[in-house]
């Protein structure tokens, strides 16, 4: 081959290789490149991975600490756990009750000292053993003391208590005397705690008191029975006393012997007051006194009151006034005679603390619930008043106040002790608002249930229409005022004699006047006089507290008590109308012609015997005595009696006794119901609903007093018997409940 052939063809394969290289180089470029994504990718991933890990890592490094914070904790409340489980047994060790952990099929878990000691020397009694098998250990070795019960009840009942929810608390006895108080509970999972509490020492202690208290109650009884006694023998002859007093008064005497014999009496009423309070403040003391709860009106009870008052009043010029409530009902369901007893207190302390000026009782009221009141009775003076600072402690007992304006007054400072005690015993409040120097007013709020309406208020009409009122005194007008105005009247008010005639000689249409006897120019009599004089036609009515003073005739129509009852004022009212109505009254025959009224008296006591004829001497009543029951009985069969007082209690047979024969020999025969008033002592608790309660219609306390009973004997003598005479000085003390 030729050079440049080989030359050529060399040629030909280093360009071949040239390509070839060139192509290599391109290959590996793009390799390279690839490559070097490659790499970069691994890079980033390596960078990833190792930020992971090192998250990884520091959580791990966390998780680590966690851990052995976790196991510190757990050791800590671990350590906790057993030290509370220590403190926990340790104190039920320590307690001398005892206490243990029954699970539910009622096996012991757990005891502490206290519980197992009530087993001491049982070794059965420990965990693991049931309920029923110890108390049947605790049987057969005598620890339970269960008296007469039978042991296979026993044991029963104080399983089956473990079934109630809750478990009702336990008490049972030791044979060793103590006393354990079972107080079972049901835990959440079904376990049960018992905690048995020594209540030994309580035991003992409730027995002593137990012991104390029947010894106490037996000793309130013996000074109960005490004091019945005492009352009884005291005041039967006090009354002797007082009575016989008053009788003596009656004769003819110097001065002296007058004084002497006023100051018996009166002082032996001061000391049957002093002993009735002491009676009925330990009466309330020792709870023994209950309330007898009767249908009465208390507007008569107030007047009644007002009017055994009076006679006090009046001697010092202090006017007792009564507004009731005109559209208030007076009939109440409560216990007349405490109610009276409250009433007697407050306005008795009214008038005895009050030298001039008046006595004002108020009653107002309010439709509490249905049928029944809520009254507020107020009794305000114009009296001495009581200084602020006593103002709350004259309710406590024997509290009075102690200055120079207080001194003179006598009293036993139990009155209002009482009359509180009797307040709250019905249900009410009692209060105090007083001015020093210029007057108190005591209140009281009672709720009482009204009673049957029974007053004849429509027994017939008023024919008057226009009425003039005489009095200086601005309160009794306004009542006065109110009263005839809802009797349909037309009313005029005159405060002096000058004023009522100057209005009665410019006014003819006037047809009633109502005049008070002391005015300040005149008085009501010799104004009545004056009016007639003048041709005034109509009636005159003069009103006073002191009727034995004034007379009727010179002009005056009638002469009424002041205060006056609104019922009686209407009565008085429509019966003075009658005439105007040509009204024939319907008398029985003539007095003269008829049979003198039978009185039996049923009394053992010979002095009672004598006072009682003298107080009834003037009367014109045939009087037959009993010395006792049985002899009451017999001539109440033989004298036929128009009415009986009967002494409650007698020889051989008693009062309530005799009462309940007569009352059943009047059903046998058919005959009339005898009226029977009974006579007592101080109105001592039960007493008053025995009497009731054997049939006596009324009763009457003593001492006896001559205007009580002459009383009672008039407004009890029958149509076809002589009405008794009646003194017209006897002023009216109704005693009766
Ligand atoms: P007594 O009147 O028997 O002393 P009370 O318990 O009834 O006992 O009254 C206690 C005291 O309250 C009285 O002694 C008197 O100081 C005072 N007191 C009661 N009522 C009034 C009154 N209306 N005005 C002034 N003081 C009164």
């Amino acid at each position: 081959m030729d050079p440049a052939e080989k030359l050529l063809i060399e040629r030909r394969a280093r360009l071949a290789a040239e390509r070839l290289l060139e192509q290599k180089q391109r290959e590996l470029f793009a390799a390279n490149q690839k490559l070097g994504i490659h790499a970069r990718s691994l890079f980033d991933q390596i960078v990833e991975q190792r930020q992971v890990v090192e998250i990884v890592r520091s959580e791990a490094e966390a998780l680590k600490g966690q851990n052995t914070r976790f196991l510190s904790d757990l050791e800590r409340a671990h350590t906790a756990a057993v030290m509370a489980e220590r403190r926990l047994w340790d104190s039920f060790e320590t307690i001398s009750d005892g206490f243990a952990v029954f699970d539910p099929s009622f096996t012991l878990v757990a005891a502490n000292p206290a519980y197992l000691a009530v087993f001491a020397g049982l070794e059965a009694v420990k965990p693991g053993v049931s309920f029923p098998t110890i108390l049947r250990l605790g049987l057969d070795k005598g620890v339970f003391d269960i008296g007469a019960a039978n042991q296979d009840d026993w044991c029963a009942r104080m399983l089956s208590r473990w079934l109630d929810d809750p478990i009702a608390p336990e008490v049972i006895r030791l044979a060793n005397g103590q006393y354990l108080k079972l107080m079972d509970r049901r835990a959440r999972d079904g376990d049960l705690v018992s905690l048995a509490l020594n209540i030994t020492e309580t035991m003992v202690r409730e027995a002593a008191l137990k012991e104390a208290q029947a010894w106490a109650e037996s000793a309130n009884r013996a000074k109960s029975a005490f004091l019945a006694n005492m009352s009884h023998e005291i005041r039967t002859p006090m009354n002797g006393v007082v009575a016989m007093a008053e009788l003596l008064c009656d004769t003819l005497l110097s001065e002296e012997q007058q004084l002497y014999a006023e100051t018996i009496r009166t002082s032996g009423e001061a000391l049957l007051v002093i002993i009735n309070d002491v009676l009925d403040y330990s009466r309330i003391e020792a709870e023994k006194l209950t309330l007898h709860p009767a249908p009465f009106d208390l507007e008569r009870c107030i007047y009644e009151v007002v009017m055994l008052l009076q006679p006090s009043a009046r001697d010092k010029d202090v006017s007792l006034i009564i507004d009731f409530d005109l559209f208030l009902p007076t009939r109440y369901i409560g216990d007349p005679g405490r109610i009276r007893q409250v009433l007697i207190n407050l306005i008795g302390n009214a008038v005895k603390f009050t030298a001039r000026g008046h006595v004002l009782i108020r009653v107002v009221g309010f439709e509490a619930e249905d049928g029944a009141q809520q009254l507020h009775v107020t009794v305000e003076d114009t009296g001495i008043g009581i200084p602020e600072k006593y103002l709350n402690h004259i309710f406590g007992e024997f509290n009075q106040v102690e200055d120079q304006s207080n001194r003179k007054f006598e009293g036993t400072g139990l009155g209002l002790a009482i009359t509180q005690q009797l307040i709250n015993l019905m249900g009410g409040k009692i209060w105090v608002e007083s001015e020093y120097g210029a007057g108190s007013c005591f209140g009281f709020r009672l709720n009482l249930p009204v009673a049957e309406d029974k007053s004849d208020l429509n027994a017939g009409p008023v024919a008057f229409h226009r009425a003039l009122i005489v009095d200086d005194q601005l309160i009794n007008r306004t009542i006065l005022e109110r009263q005839l105005a809802t009797l349909g009247m037309t009313v005029l008010l005159s405060r002096s004699g000058a004023e009522a005639m100057a209005l009665l000689g410019s006014d003819k249409a006037i047809d009633l006047v109502l005049t008070d006897q002391q005015l300040p120019d005149t008085n009501g009599m010799a104004l009545a006089g004056r009016m007639r004089a003048l041709g005034f036609a109509g009636p005159i009515l003069l009103l006073s507290a002191n009727r034995s003073q004034v007379r009727s005739g010179d002009g005056v129509t009638e002469i009424l008590p002041k205060p006056i009852l609104r019922s009686e004022l209407r009565r008085k009212l429509q019966v003075l109308s009658r005439p105007l109505q040509a009204i024939v009254p319907d008398e029985p025959a003539a007095p003269e012609d008829r049979r003198v009224m039978r009185v039996l008296a049923a009394e053992d006591n010979r002095t009672n015997q004598l006072v009682f004829r003298k107080m009834v001497k003037d009367l014109d009543i045939d009087l037959s005595f009993a010395n006792n029951g049985r002899e009451a009985v017999e001539l109440y069969q033989s004298f036929k009696p128009d009415m009986i007082f009967m002494d409650i209690s007698m020889p051989e047979m008693d009062g309530c006794e005799a009462t309940r024969c007569i009352r059943k020999l009047e059903v046998e025969k058919s005959w009339r119901r005898v009226p029977i008033v009974a006579l007592t002592a101080h109105a001592m608790d039960g007493d008053a609903d025995g009497i009731l309660a054997a049939g006596l219609d009324h009763y009457l306390t003593k001492p006896l007093r001559k205007s009580a009973i002459s009383e009672r004997i008039v407004s009890l003598c029958p149509r076809d018997a002589r009405p008794p005479r009646l003194n017209c000085d006897d002023d009216v003390l109704a005693e009766a409940v």
